[in-house]
């Protein structure tokens, strides 16, 4: 019985009981509900009250020993005969109602009865008639409390725990059978002196729902019917059934409550595993879209409440049907079992994963903060989401054991997040998966659509978090562009170019995030994965038959990191690629910023056999006295110079003075940026020797590179 703390609703009780019910109907009604848990014959004979119960057609279905005693009347007397056999008047009335009538006696005489008449409808239509002796009634209360008391010696056997409380809240609780004590380990005198017992043994997940049952009986004066979980002294939770009703006086005021707790552990456990096979997918174990869709319901109801964010990724394989067409049905299943494992692994604890059948899986991110996170202007729910969805596809990256066979997956997803794309669940799934339908059809295998205002809302995550994330996943790609030689056109080799690749699939320049990646200290993770990324591509392409330099990029804040040549030597080794085939460019602006200190690096590199290359000349202004004893390869004249340069006298002037220059320094010139015929015939008139630019190729993927090498870039 709930105390009310919450200081409503006050209506007389001391746990805010519907006190004006209809109480014979409704408590009938109750105990007839019972069937099946207990039989409900015992409970209508531990009533005092006399009760009778007919049958849509008049006939008497029921009678309990009360009856018996009132009357005379045997029950099998009773039963299968019609109401009129009982009541010779006052019957006709068909909805619920009190009236005074006449009872029959077996002996045939007739006395004055109180008749209450009411009705229950499931499963077929009762009539549910209560029986007062008149005379009874004018021996006042003493009766009821001998009633009481058969009641008590009764409902001391039932296998539930029964009370009985006052309506007044001023008055002592009167009753508790003692099976209390099996139920939640406390005595009924612990029960009856401490106003609290009930509250404190109620599961604290449960309380607040079963007190807003409470108050809703009472508010509806209705039967109170309800199921929640009280826990043990033990510790033990058990799961039970509450039935309870008012009970009135003579005059028809709230007189008792009555009350009935039913340990429904055992139901409950039976309940659950039926529930588990209808909520789950026998597959892979995980809940199924039924449960799925549950979930989402309570998920957005409590995000509603409590202003928290709710999202669904609909996540879609790309390749499945290839594994069950080229291994096997087994082995598709068995892709479909280890994915769900890896996608456990990746959502976090109180996020679900979902098999909505087939090769498609859902998640539910459910209680994530809304609004802005830590970093302002990101979106916190939206970041949540996307961690998650990179760490699928970071999940991902293994290949599978199938067969003996390795097997890469890919797949696409869509997301969908409330309040921000829908308002319910069914619009939150609808969506996402249109998102992810979105993500295949622009392009299959690791791209994710986030559903909503069109725009991808990945942008709207602040750079710096993006970048973070990027470089703990080596979110990175390199990008080729050739060098060309400029005598026969053949290709010398190659600078590698790194490019950011975003979850959603898009390739961000380096422009873009190498200045801030300096700026967080993030480069040298990145100039370190670019290291190894050329050094794999390179043995690749030697394996292919090709011969290339490959050039790469340091940037003036990886000058400064400790031991940066060991570093980049080592690793270079540890590849085993040969450094003669390796370029290092440096800025000149970063080569001049602590000339000293270059210099001693760009020694120690050379002094391991790399060639070196000013990259940007012309931008910087270098001290040709430093740069002469620096032990540089290559100049590249940066393409502001070449922009232009068969056009421009000012221009053509700078761009021979710089050719010449390198000539006289021992340096190959190297002119960036051609983009016409005349930028390259002039360069290459002015005795130039490298070139690159995108009049002979844009920097392209790898894969790219053999074809262009096969032929001479330009002709002539
Ligand atoms: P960079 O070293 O001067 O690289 C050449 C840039 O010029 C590349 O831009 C290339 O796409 C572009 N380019 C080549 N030919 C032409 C042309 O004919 N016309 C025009 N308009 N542009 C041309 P990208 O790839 O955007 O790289 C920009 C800069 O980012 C690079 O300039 C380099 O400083 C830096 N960077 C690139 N990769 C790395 C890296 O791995 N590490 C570091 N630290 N920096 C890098
Ligand atoms: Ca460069
Ligand atoms: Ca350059």
């Amino acid at each position: 019985m709930p105390d009310d703390d919450s200081g409503e609703p006050s209506g007389g009780s001391d746990y805010g009981m519907a006190t004006n019910l209809s109480g014979e109907t409704a408590r009938v009604s109750a105990l007839v509900g019972l069937s099946g848990l207990v039989e409900a014959g015992t409970l209508l004979e531990a009533t005092p009250e006399c009760l009778v119960i007919a049958g849509a057609d008049g006939q008497i279905v029921f009678a309990n020993h009360r009856v018996e005693e009132l009357t005379g009347f045997r029950r099998d007397e009773l039963i299968g005969h019609p109401l009129s056999v009982l009541l010779t008047s006052g019957l006709g009335a068909v909805e619920d109602s009190r009236f005074e009538g006449t009872c029959r006696r077996s002996s045939g005489e007739t006395f004055p009865v109180e008749v209450h008449l009411g009705s229950i409808d499931a499963p077929e239509h009762l009539a549910v008639v209560t029986l007062r002796d008149m005379t009874e009634l004018q021996a006042g209360r003493d009766a009821k409390f001998e009633a009481e008391a058969k009641y008590r010696a009764l409902v001391d056997e039932l296998p539930a725990v029964v009370y009985l409380d006052p309506v007044d809240e001023n008055l002592d609780s009167i009753y508790v059978s003692p099976q209390v004590t099996t139920l939640i380990g406390i005595t009924p005198d612990e029960w009856l002196t401490d106003p609290y017992a009930w509250r404190h043994h109620v599961h604290p997940e449960d309380i607040d729902r079963v007190w807003d049952e409470y108050v809703l009986a009472y508010n509806e004066h209705s039967t109170l019917n309800h199921e929640y979980r009280m826990v043990h002294e033990d510790g033990s939770v058990k799961w039970v059934l509450e039935q309870a009703s008012t009970i009135t006086d003579e005059h028809g005021e709230p007189w008792l409550i009555q009350g009935v707790i039913f340990d429904i552990s055992e139901r409950k456990k039976a309940e659950e595993q039926i529930a588990f096979l209808a909520y789950h997918d026998k597959l892979t174990g995980l809940p199924n879209r039924a449960l799925f869709e549950e979930m989402l319901e309570l998920a957005i109801a409590r995000g509603r409440r409590h202003e928290l964010g709710v999202g669904v990724v609909f996540l879609d394989l790309d390749n499945f049907k290839l594994v069950n067409d080229s291994l096997g049905h087994a082995a598709g299943d068995e892709l479909l079992i280890q994915l769900a494992d890896r996608l456990r692994g990746c959502t976090r604890e109180t996020d679900l994963v979902a098999r909505q059948g087939g090769d498609e899986f859902l998640l539910l991110l459910s209680d994530m903060e809304r609004g802005s996170s830590a970093l302002p202007g990101v979106d916190s729910a939206l970041m949540v989401a996307e961690s998650v969805v990179i760490r699928v596809h970071e999940a991902l990256q293994e290949p599978f054991h199938l067969n003996g066979t390795e097997f890469f997956a890919t797949a696409s997803l869509g997301v969908s997040l409330f309040p921000q794309d829908a308002s319910d669940g069914g619009t939150l799934l609808k969506n996402a998966d249109a998102a992810m339908y979105q993500s295949k059809k622009r392009r299959p295998g690791g791209h994710v659509v986030f559903s909503g205002a069109g725009e991808d809302p990945l942008q709207k995550l602040s750079l710096t978090t993006r970048l973070r994330r990027a470089v703990e996943l080596q979110h990175w790609v390199l990008h080729y562009q050739p060098i060309v030689n400029l005598s026969d056109g053949s290709m010398k080799g190659v600078e590698a170019l790194v490019r950011w690749r975003e979850p959603n699939g898009g390739l961000v320049p380096p422009g873009e995030f190498i200045p801030l990646a300096e700026e967080l200290g993030l480069i040298d993770a990145i100039g370190e994965w670019v290291i190894e990324e050329f050094s794999m591509q390179d043995r690749l392409w030697r394996q292919q038959g090709l011969d290339l330099q490959i050039s790469f990029n340091l940037s003036p804040r990886q000058l400064r990191s400790a031991q940066l040549s060991e570093k980049i030597i080592s690793k270079l080794r540890d590849a085993g690629v040969e450094s003669r085939n390796v370029v290092v460019e440096l800025t000149e602006s970063a080569a001049m910023a602590d000339p000293d200190h270059t210099q001693q690096i760009l020694a120690e590199l050379h002094a391991w056999g790399l060639t070196l290359a000013i990259d940007d000349f012309g931008t910087g202004y270098s001290s040709l006295a430093r740069l002469k004893h620096m032990p540089v390869d290559i100049l590249k004249i940066d393409r502001v110079f070449i922009r232009d340069v068969d056009t421009d006298s000012d221009l053509s002037g700078m761009v021979r003075a710089m050719i010449q220059l390198a000539d006289s320094l021992g340096m190959t010139p190297l002119a960036e940026g051609i983009e016409t015929q005349g930028e390259y015939e002039f360069v290459k008139a002015n005795g130039c020797k490298l070139a690159q630019g995108f009049l002979f190729s844009r920097p392209v993927p790898a894969a790219e590179i053999p074809a262009l090498a096969a032929r001479p870039l330009i002709a002539g």
